[in-house]
């Protein structure tokens, strides 16, 4: 699905110059690199504070708990996505209530969000999911109107624009409270290990975050709330500060393979190809066709004896996970989500994928669809 190796020995040079002067400064924990990519990342992403921790669901935990909710507080998010999001919610004795998403464009349903808020809600969680925003503005004008947190969960949309009403561009993750992303190797910025970071532009928030992943500590050994232990790893900062450099290119290369799928497939009437939100750009952390009456299994053994790799993001959804069942919810209560989980694939997307792979691969779905 991804081709790392293949990126790495593009920059190979810089990306080990950088680990080896870590491993020679032995600055293995909150070295200068760490401070730099920040920096970097602040000003790519036009936003006050970023705040590096070690992953990108621990960038959701740290979220949560800077904002004072109480066990029992309600936070609304989509239930067809990575389950990292509804996990930390759980983790902090928070209610997750879930809502589906829209059936074109995968992000979450606002209307679906309006229906859900009750007094104890406090927080909205939208995904940019595969790529792209969630509807920002509205979710924004519904955030005031209820009084409500936003987190954006970015872990797959680094780097997408969002354009709203005002005309003015915001990167992804930048627009409510506070933005959560990954660095997971395989996301659209990845480092060699695991990684994450928080965003905002709230002085105050970030103060409390950053003592948060810092085990609540304001100045050393003395300990204000309660916090955990979170940091980037400095040579995973040094991979970062190079890939960042990259990451416009990369996201190019990404969207040029989206259009290629696009072009390929976009007519064949037993797939759906995504359809982009109005506002925002799509980064294609994923490109996830839906298919119309075709064997999702079949159709990938067919590719896979081909040596053309394909995934399901995701097979089932939160409410039939044991760990999220709750009286609250039974199976068809999210026609859509339920939909997808049967119906989506998601093919090979990454920025080293040539002319030569990107026809090999469309020749062959099409081969199969068309005699299915
Ligand atoms: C990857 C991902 C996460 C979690 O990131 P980790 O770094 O693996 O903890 C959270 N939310 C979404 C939508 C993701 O894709």
């Amino acid at each position: 699905m991804v081709d790392l190796k293949g990126q790495y020995i593009k920059i190979k040079e810089e990306v080990d110059k950088g680990i080896k002067e870590v491993i020679e400064n032995t600055a293995f924990i909150n070295g200068p690199a760490v401070k730099e990519f920040q920096a970097d990342l602040e000003k790519y992403l036009n936003v006050k504070h970023v705040i590096p921790c070690a992953n990108g669901t621990d960038a959701l935990q740290i979220a949560m708990m800077a904002l004072d909710l109480k066990p029992g507080d309600e936070v609304i998010t989509a239930n067809f996505t990575y389950v990292a999001t509804a996990e930390v919610i759980g983790i902090l004795g928070l209610t997750p209530v879930l809502v589906d998403v829209y059936p074109d464009t995968f992000t979450i349903d606002v209307a679906a969000i309006e229906k859900a808020i009750t007094p104890k809600t406090k927080a909205i969680v939208p995904i940019h999911l595969y790529g792209q925003c969630a509807e920002m503005e509205a979710i924004m004008e519904l955030s005031k109107k209820h009084n409500l947190y936003v987190i954006e969960d970015v872990a797959q949309a680094i780097g997408a624009d969002y354009t709203m009403a005002d005309g003015i561009k915001r990167k992804a993750g930048t627009i409510g409270n506070i933005g959560c992303t990954s660095f997971f190797p395989s996301k659209n910025l990845g480092c060699y290990g695991d990684g994450g970071a928080i965003y905002t532009n709230d002085d105050e928030l970030a103060k409390k975050l950053k003592m948060i992943a810092h085990h609540g500590q304001s100045v050393q050994y003395v300990h204000d709330v309660l916090g955990v232990n979170s940091r980037l790893d400095t040579i995973q900062a040094a991979v970062l500060k190079v890939k960042l450099k990259q990451l416009d290119n990369y996201t190019t290369a990404r969207i040029k393979a989206a259009a290629h799928y696009d072009s390929k497939l976009g007519t064949n009437p037993k797939v759906k190809i995504p359809v982009r939100v109005k506002n925002s750009t799509h980064v294609f952390h994923q490109y996830t066709l839906q298919l119309v009456g075709v064997d999702r299994n079949k159709l990938r053994e067919f590719l896979q004896e081909r040596g053309i790799p394909s995934m399901i993001y995701y097979p089932i959804p939160l409410h039939m996970q044991n760990a999220y069942k709750s009286d609250r919810y039974k199976a068809g209560d999210f026609p859509v989500t339920e939909k997808l989980c049967a119906s989506v694939i998601s093919l090979p997307m990454h920025t080293e994928l040539d002319q030569e792979t990107l026809n090999y691969i469309t020749d062959n779905v099409l081969e199969f669809l068309n005699k299915s």
